[in-house]
């Protein structure tokens, strides 16, 4: 799976629709503090469904859409789509065949969220389900934060066993087993 390119719009910092292409096989982001480069990391944890405002640096979850500036007004809705290929079939299910899906995140100022999945209107769980082993998920390990690797190092062998089974891809069929017997 590789991120193409990421689509923002009213989403923290990025008032106006913004896109970033990931053309080459590695990409930088630099700027001065307090550009932006961060949030563009909370827009792709956004989207894989991070539910904790504390982890996207807010204190509610509507604290993503822009808030305004000296310049502008605040807006009242913020979006941000990714694009991935999937090149190397890590998708499954009815997507599998798929060269190519995109993923967005809408919320407005009223607490309304929304999720598309190649343009369609879906559950955040399908989203969720769509990632889930793929190492894709909002707290997975596609995105290395400041501190992540001494808290795996020193972590305790049951958490650091969430990371392996979900590099493994069996994590996806445990969390069906638990959807199945919580029936
Ligand atoms: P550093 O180099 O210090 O890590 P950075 O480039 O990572 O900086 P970010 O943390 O991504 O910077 O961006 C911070 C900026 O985003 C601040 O100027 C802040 O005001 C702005 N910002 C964050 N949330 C919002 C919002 N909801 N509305 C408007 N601006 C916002
Ligand atoms: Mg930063």
């Amino acid at each position: 799976m590789k991120l193409k390119q990421i689509k923002l719009a009213g989403f923290k910092s990025f008032v106006d629709p913004t896109k970033i292409p990931f053309e080459k096989a590695l990409t930088g982001i630099i700027g001065p503090n307090g550009c932006g480069k961060s949030n563009v990391i909370d827009a792709v944890r956004w989207v894989l469904g991070e539910s904790s405002a504390k982890h996207l640096r807010g204190g509610a979850m509507t604290d993503v859409i822009f808030s305004g500036s000296n310049a502008r007004n605040p807006v009242s809705v913020a979006s941000v789509e990714l694009t991935f290929e999937n090149q190397d079939g890590r998708l499954v299910g009815q997507y599998a065949s798929y060269q190519e899906i995109s993923v967005k995140r809408q919320v407005t100022r009223d607490g309304d969220a929304f999720y598309f999945l190649n343009g369609q209107k879906c559950r955040r769980k399908d989203i969720t389900d769509l990632f889930m082993g793929t190492g894709l998920g909002p707290r997975s390990y596609a995105i290395i934060e400041q501190g992540m690797i001494s808290r795996l190092i020193e972590s305790k062998p049951q958490d650091l066993r969430v990371f392996i089974e979900e590099a493994a891809g069996i994590s996806r069929y445990k969390e069906r087993r638990r959807d199945t017997e919580n029936r």
